[in-house]
């Protein structure tokens, strides 16, 4: 059968057999397939969805597009954390140094920006001299060494989904379950670490935009891992607003630089401790002691001693004065009063994009003096004039009104006090209603 056939099955609401889905995936991988066909079956899956079956041979395909690591078999304990995808979370960089300081290992695969979301491989690239293209030894030896490794996906490890996640990230194509699950599970399952936390992202800066969409894809990422043996736990977490207050490369760095030295924004704090606690327990820690371990590393400074051993074992520089700095920082003021009742998450997150901190075509340069501060929150109470964000204007030229006025229009100010969504909404059993 052709791959044209295979894209019109799939755009009429069909059903992809194994055998389709491995033509997709391997003309995505060998570069059998054009561009153009390849965004065609993704925009048709994007539309149309797939079922469990078809999901879990996507997964399998892309998993298999490439070599697999299990990092796990040489280095037990390791563990790996992943999120959906939103704005201002920088839990990443803060989760690492603080897991490893209390002897928990650490091994991730970090990717770029996708969609309005900014990656952890960009925020790193803002980080002088930090090189992520490690081989699966040089991996080891990180972990050993400094108790993590965050790695850029090599040509090697599901290779299917560099190119899909490039093409995605450039045809509306990344608010897909099956792609997401396919996407994230092939390297989870590649790296193969023998625990993963899921942070399943719902709201507004989010590719998942409901609770319920977010508990389906936490529930399949979940699936897809245990059925593997990895021990896995996936928690749904607030995105109805940016999780820290800044959104970039470089000033999110300084972002889990404040948390990992004791302070730092509240939330940002709360859901990496969240997040590491849960890590912790699926390698047998208790949790309690857990969660008091990893407030002691914040508190007396192992935490950003071990970041700054892990940034120096990454070839990188440290030195907060490294990190590029905004040409220009543009405050933006509310036009009238109110309390913050929304804050659209993903019209920041494509702000900057814009602004450098992310790519609007595959190979776009990235701004990393560049980004948004967010000063409003969801329930505050803000007058006339008082600030909304501050645009960081970097490398990149824009024109600070029009992008002030789109700040503007993602906050939606209303008469009556709000009370913020809970900042982890709870683990996808805790929000399965039972049949
Ligand atoms: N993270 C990924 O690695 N892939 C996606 O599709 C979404 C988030």
């Amino acid at each position: 059968m052709s791959f044209v056939a295979d894209i019109a099955t799939k755009r009429d609401g069909g059903r992809l057999s194994r055998a389709a889905i491995a033509r997709f995936v391997r003309g995505a991988t060998d570069g059998g397939l054009p561009p153009e066909q390849l965004a065609a079956m993704l925009m048709a899956i994007c539309i149309r969805g797939m079922d469990d079956d078809e999901t879990s041979d996507l997964v399998a395909e892309m998993l298999h597009s490439g070599e697999t690591w299990r990092l796990g078999d040489a280095a037990p304990g390791v563990v790996d954390k992943h999120s959906t995808g939103g704005v201002g979370d920088t839990v990443s960089l803060v989760l690492a140094p603080m897991l490893a300081a209390i002897g928990v290992p650490v091994a991730m695969m970090a990717g770029r920006g996708l969609g309005h979301s900014q990656g952890t491989l960009d925020k790193l690239a803002a980080i002088p001299g930090f090189d992520c293209e490690r081989s699966r030894d040089e991996a080891l030896e990180l972990v050993e060494h400094c108790g993590a490794a965050i790695i850029a996906q090599t040509a090697d490890v599901a290779p299917a989904d560099r190119t899909l996640y490039a093409l995605r990230d450039v045809t509306g194509t990344v608010p897909s379950l099956p792609l997401i699950v396919g996407s994230i599970m092939s390297k989870k399952l590649a790296l193969g670490a023998g625990a993963l936390v899921l942070d399943v992202k719902a709201g507004t800066g989010a590719f998942m935009k409901t609770t319920a969409d977010a508990v389906r894809l936490g529930t399949s990422l979940r699936a897809a891992a245990r059925a593997i043996g990895v021990a896995c736990e996936a928690l749904v977490t607030d995105m109805g607003e940016p999780l820290g207050a800044a959104l970039g490369t470089a000033c999110e760095v300084r972002a889990a630089l404040e948390v990992l030295s004791g302070g730092g924004d509240a939330r940002l704090r709360e859901l990496s401790l969240r997040l590491s606690e849960e890590a912790a327990v699926l390698v047998g820690r208790d949790r309690g002691e857990a969660r008091r371990e990893l407030e002691a590393v914040l508190a007396n400074g192992r935490a950003l001693a071990t970041w700054e051993t892990i940034v120096r074992a990454h070839g990188g520089d440290p030195a907060p004065d490294r990190l590029a700095r905004p040409r220009r920082r543009v405050e933006v003021a509310a036009a009238g009063a109110g309390f913050v009742a929304a804050v659209d998450g993903e019209a920041l997150g494509w702000i900057a994009v814009d602004l450098g901190a992310g790519r609007r075509t595959r190979d776009e340069e990235l701004a990393h003096g560049s980004g948004l501060v967010v000063r409003a929150r969801i329930g505050d109470h803000i007058e006339s004039g008082q600030p909304l964000a501050d645009v960081l204007v970097g490398e990149r030229e824009v024109d600070p009104e029009a992008i002030a006025a789109r700040v503007r229009a993602a906050f939606t100010l209303g008469d009556e006090s709000v009370e913020p969504r809970p900042l982890v909404l709870g683990t996808v059993d805790d929000l399965t209603a039972p049949d």
